[in-house]
């Protein structure tokens, strides 16, 4: 049936269809078909599809502002993994990257868990392998290891704890004090928590090349552009080690200056009298904050932090993900059940 005069799915008894040969041809006409309806068609499709398969929509902050706004739930890496664990749809699509679709996998194992898009991953979690970490364990033999969730189901298995931004300094503050912590992968995020609580935290050399990108010279350029305004920065931020300098030495101000994970940007920004933030993170947490807050005004500290395997999930992808449920994420039962004991730890904690 025409919808804005294009065609809105492929129910076989609205129009007569191209003889279908085998798989691949069906698909290319499918994606063919996709590719000429507009977002109404894709919204509306998506909306049916996801009640027909009794599925769920979990988008990260950082998503296109599209998929955020037709979600079931937008959040940060906890809240989408506490989402999974809780949901009872029958099918989790997961508009995130790759390790994010393994975690809910590994805490949903009864259900499907489709990422629209192989190709979302993460630079972040490739900068560990499982070998390094059990190299890195036997070097450090007594240390509790923690991995950021920006890391693989494999590697989680071999980790005591899990940690987000917005829970890692819970974690660490569970550790015995006389233990030593071996943190990874993200260098800057290990660096933040070692100067804050001044344990003995070993680094691994690793970093998210969007976060990384963010400078101290962007911070100052915008300081002096916005002089009123708050400064909110995402942990992972390339510039955490030097902003720290800054602000012990005062040369940042000390009342406006914020390091916090998504989740605590989008309290902070409920909560604060000012009218003017400035987002020191991936740029897609600003359609959230903006939306929840439309009376004020938040600027990212680097226009171009963003991020392209996020980016890669767009509408016509999601509607091909709920259709054809591709593409199916597990993980084998071996190394989701080791990797959940970690994960468990950081949600009983959170
Ligand atoms: S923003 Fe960085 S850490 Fe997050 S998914 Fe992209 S590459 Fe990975």
């Amino acid at each position: 049936m025409p919808h804005n005069g294009v065609v809105s799915d492929f129910d076989p008894g609205r129009r007569k269809r191209p003889a279908v040969t085998n798989e691949a041809t069906r698909l290319a006409v499918a994606d063919e078909e996709i590719s000429r309806m507009d977002d109404a068609a894709l919204i509306e499709g998506i909306a049916r599809l996801r009640e027909e398969r009794n599925a769920v929509i979990l988008a990260h902050n950082y998503q296109i502002p599209a998929i955020q706004d037709l979600a079931d739930f937008v959040g940060d890496s906890l809240a989408l993994s506490q989402q999974a664990a809780a949901t009872d749809a029958d099918v989790i699509v997961f508009c995130g990257v790759e390790f994010m679709a393994e975690t809910a996998a590994i805490l949903c194992p009864e259900q499907t868990v489709l990422l629209p898009d192989p190709a979302a991953g993460c630079s972040l979690a490739e900068m560990a392998t499982v070998e390094q970490v059990r190299r890195w364990k036997k070097d450090h033999p007594g240390a509790v290891t923690v991995a950021y969730i920006n890391t693989h189901a494999a590697v989680k298995a071999e980790v005591d704890y899990v940690c987000t931004s917005s829970n890692a300094r819970k974690v660490i503050d569970a550790i015995p004090e006389d233990k030593e912590i071996l943190f990874l992968p993200d260098m800057f995020l290990g660096a933040y928590l070692k100067q804050t609580t001044g344990r003995k935290i070993h680094l691994w050399l690793g970093e998210c090349h969007v976060h990384a990108g963010i400078r101290p010279e962007n911070i100052k350029e915008q300081l002096a552009a916005h002089p009123d305004a708050d400064l909110l920065l995402h942990p992972e931020c390339g510039c955490i080690s030097q902003c720290m300098l800054s602000l012990a030495q005062g040369d940042l101000p000390k009342e406006r200056t914020f390091i916090l994970g998504t989740g605590g940007m989008l309290k902070h920004a409920r909560e604060c009298e000012g009218k003017t933030e400035l987002i020191g993170t991936e740029v897609g947490m600003l359609h959230r904050l903006k939306k929840e807050n439309p009376n004020k005004r938040f600027l990212p500290v680097r226009e171009d932090a963003i991020c392209e395997y996020m980016k890669t999930i767009t509408l016509p992808k999601v509607y091909r993900s709920l259709r054809d449920m591709v593409y199916p994420v597990t993980v084998p039962p071996e190394i989701a059940k080791k990797a959940r004991l970690a994960i468990d730890r950081m949600l009983a904690l959170a």
